[in-house]
């Protein structure tokens, strides 16, 4: 006979879910922390699953480790696990705490969710979910919003969004009379341009241990650790932000979408992994940019542009997360595309500068601007042709900020138009022309930004106007594609079939698909 354990309530914390109110945390307030047992989990699996950048890890682990001795601080008996997976150290602990209940807040991912029900079964306890409290609407409030609606706009979401939280607003009406600044806020690098370097945090000895144990165990994990400076706890987040405030959000809307060669964050807030770690919430972001605002000295362009990424975007994508997943979003191929992935995303390797660029910086940091993932870097995998599944692995892969929930809609909707339109009313797919006019990127590559057949094309032009033609009647009623369909129509046919023969045979150049190149053995295990 089984007995029903009578012991407390304990708390069990993710990695990304690092702040001080989460929601398991917060629905347990009533009780004195000292008798709240917490545990955090290091697993080995998860970080094998992957081939995460090595950085990521760091961050990860470091942030956790840091939060458990905060926790510690405020006197929770918190347990602190290195492991291979999660089940052991549960039931070890749930054992050893007498358990009657865990609480966890509800993953973020799906599919980390879809492992809490299986290990659900084998605790000697059971375990709950409480809804996950780090983002400004609840899935339910999107789905709501979203149920019923001819088009799902980003746009209106973002206004009702604007509405709903009284961000920028006087009364009923957006402040300063627009509700968006988007076209001031499109401009490319100028020449002189000095960009304020981000705030960096030297690794105390709980980062350096972490260092350690990544180099000694997963070494082999794409990126390098050289230089790692950023911000593990909530403090240095907060800290972090300030100085983004101050020094970069003034000019953060006028060039949110330039690149420069050698400049890898310009304006940019480089937030967003302390808002995916739970170190920062997306209200004190929003709450910081809108005060810094009234204060005078930041111009309404940059703080609506910022405002718009993280109370729009960034929660437009989380719900389109949780309304269409279920629907099989990830699985999505509009254009069937089924081209591997080339072996140069992970190594650099490349001739055409914007990526080799682009390429090198993730490398070095985990990190590019939106502009680089959308522009460089998934528009060249939707005009060549890459599978978006392959695409969207890499990129989890590899960028520091990476979760399920955020990648799903920006990889396949917004970079691929892999969902035929249910995120973006058109593809983000773009010769070099956008390219040259946004950075000088082309001015030190050996191609030719205005070729688009012969030795020296850009791959990117010869590529774009191949996708057009591949696609032409899918692409005709989408709207918006009308002036570029009719250039397509007026071109030669001499030409375009050169264009079309210069692109098959770009893919017959490549030395090796990524599986025989992959710089880690983790690939293999996939
Ligand atoms: P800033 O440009 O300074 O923007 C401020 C904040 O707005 C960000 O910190 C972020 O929290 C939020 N934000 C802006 N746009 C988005 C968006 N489309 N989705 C979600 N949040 C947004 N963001 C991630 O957090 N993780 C990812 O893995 C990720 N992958 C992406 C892949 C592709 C193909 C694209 C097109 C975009 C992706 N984004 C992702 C969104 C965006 O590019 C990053 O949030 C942003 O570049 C992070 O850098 P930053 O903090 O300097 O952002
Ligand atoms: Fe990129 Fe083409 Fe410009 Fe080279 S010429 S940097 S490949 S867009």
């Amino acid at each position: 006979m089984t007995t029903t354990p009578t012991g407390p309530e304990g708390v069990w914390i993710l990695g990304d879910q690092l702040h001080p109110q989460q929601a398991a945390l917060a629905s347990l307030a009533a009780v004195p922390p000292e008798r709240i047992p917490v545990i955090l989990i290091e697993s080995s699996a998860w970080a094998n699953r992957r081939n995460y950048h090595q950085q990521k890890l760091v961050l990860v682990w470091s942030a956790m480790r840091h939060f458990a001795q905060e926790l510690r601080d405020r006197s929770y008996p918190v347990t602190y696990v290195e492991a291979e997976g999660f089940a052991e150290p549960l039931q070890a602990w749930a054992k050893q705490e007498q358990l009657r209940h865990i609480r966890l807040m509800q993953p973020a991912d799906l599919p980390f969710r879809a492992e809490v029900e299986k290990l659900g079964s084998q605790l000697p306890c059971p375990i709950s979910q409480i809804e996950n409290n780090h983002f400004l609407w609840t899935s339910r409030q999107f789905i709501g919003w979203a149920t019923g609606r001819k088009r799902l706009l980003m746009e209106d979401f973002y206004r009702e969004g604007r509405k709903r939280f009284q961000i920028l607003m006087e009364g009923n009406k957006p402040l300063g009379g627009r509700w968006n600044y988007d076209s001031d806020n499109r401009q490319p690098p100028k020449a002189g341009m000095r960009y304020p370097q981000p705030l960096t945090f030297p690794p105390d000895a709980i980062t350096q241990a972490v260092i350690q144990k990544v180099e000694q165990f997963h070494g082999q994990h794409f990126g390098s650790l050289a230089g790692f400076g950023w911000a593990v706890t909530r403090s240095q987040a907060l800290q972090a932000l300030e100085h983004f405030i101050n020094e970069r959000l003034p000019h953060f809307g006028p060039w949110q979408d330039a690149m420069e060669t050698g400049e890898d964050f310009l304006y940019h807030a480089l937030l967003s992994p302390y808002l995916n770690l739970g170190l920062l919430t997306p209200s004190e972001v929003i709450a910081a940019a809108t005060a810094a605002y009234r204060a005078g000295g930041i111009p309404l362009a940059s703080a609506e542009g910022f405002i718009r990424q993280v109370l729009g975007w960034r929660e437009y994508m989380r719900g389109l997360y949780e309304y269409q997943m279920p629907n099989g979003y990830d699985q999505h191929n509009f254009f069937a595309h089924e081209r591997p992935l080339p072996s140069f995303f992970w190594t650099a390797d490349t001739d055409m500068a914007c990526l080799r660029h682009t390429l090198k910086q993730i490398q070095r940091h985990g990190y590019a601007h939106h502009i680089q993932r959308l522009m460089i870097l998934s528009n060249f995998a939707l005009i060549s042709g890459i599978q978006p599944q392959a695409i969207e692995a890499w990129f989890h892969d590899v960028f520091i900020d990476s979760y399920d929930w955020v990648m799903q809609t920006n990889v396949i909707g917004m970079g691929l138009f892999a969902d035929g339109g249910l995120l973006a009313s058109k593809p983000y797919a773009a010769s070099a022309k956008y390219i040259h006019k946004m950075s000088d990127y082309c001015h030190n590559c050996r191609y030719n930004h205005s070729e688009k057949v012969g030795e020296y094309a850009c791959p990117f032009n010869t590529f774009y106007w191949d996708f057009l033609s591949r696609h032409r009647s899918v692409l005709a009623p989408l709207g918006r594609m009308g002036l570029v369909l009719a250039h397509l129509d007026r071109m030669e046919p001499e030409l375009m079939a050169q264009i079309q023969a210069q692109a098959a045979a770009w893919w017959e150049r490549l030395p090796s698909t990524p599986s025989e190149r992959s710089p880690s053995p983790v690939q293999s295990v996939r």
